[in-house]
């Protein structure tokens, strides 16, 4: 797995790390090795903007992110491409599947509303492994739907970089990104490439000391 330097309170699960969500031992071993707590909070993924608060464990029911203000809890969702991004503030974490259809509609002003409802403030941002613009070629639909410019993939075709859409939704806020792009870097499960049914996980929490 991943900890991004620098940010506390973030895991980014590798193939390797087996599925946290669906394996009790996988959600063990990972939690072990970060010292936390092994009782994980999900969503049933859907690929929309629906952003759900909690402060229990367990399945929180359809939704594309979660904000937590508990201490401790782990909050969790599953990627193979798409984009798991981290909301970070002082006394509050989110954690964003964030998908090119899912930006479309709004996904990242949603998590950020719903993080901020409370008066808190989103004063980081933690972008993960997906897909990258190296890879990622789409067709014109895509492109406009988004409203970014092209990029270009390695091999010199039409791509978009979803990094760079996540940025611009989030104007105010530092947005760091760990560089990995899941289809050509082999530690990571790539939809596009094989189309897999595996996903690997993304966990966050507020630390207590933090
Ligand atoms: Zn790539």
């Amino acid at each position: 797995m991943i900890t991004p330097e620098g940010h506390s309170g973030i895991a980014f699960g590798e193939t390797r790390d087996g599925n946290p969500r669906s394996d009790s031992n996988a959600r063990l071993a990972m939690s072990e090795s970060l010292a936390i707590s092994n009782s994980w909070a999900f969503t049933n993924q859907i690929h929309g903007r629906i952003v759900l608060s909690v402060d229990e464990p367990g399945n929180a029911g359809d939704g594309d992110g979660l904000v937590t203000s508990k201490h401790a809890l782990p909050i969790a969702m599953t990627t193979a491409d798409c984009v798991p991004v981290v909301l970070k503030g002082r006394e509050r974490v989110s954690v964003v599947h964030c998908g090119w259809r899912g930006i479309a509609q709004g996904i990242v002003e949603e998590a950020t509303r719903v993080f901020e409802s409370d008066g808190s403030i989103v004063d980081a941002v933690v972008i993960g492994p997906h897909i990258g613009p190296c890879c990622y070629e789409v067709g014109r639909d895509v492109i406009d739907t988004l409203g970014v410019s092209a990029a270009r993939t390695t091999r010199g075709t039409r791509s978009v970089d979803l990094a760079a859409a996540i940025r611009t939704r989030l104007p105010t806020v530092e947005v760091t990104d760990v560089g990995i792009c899941t289809h050509h870097d082999d530690r990571f499960h790539s939809f596009r490439e094989s189309r897999t049914p595996l996903r690997q996980v993304t966990v966050a929490w507020i630390q207590k000391d933090s």
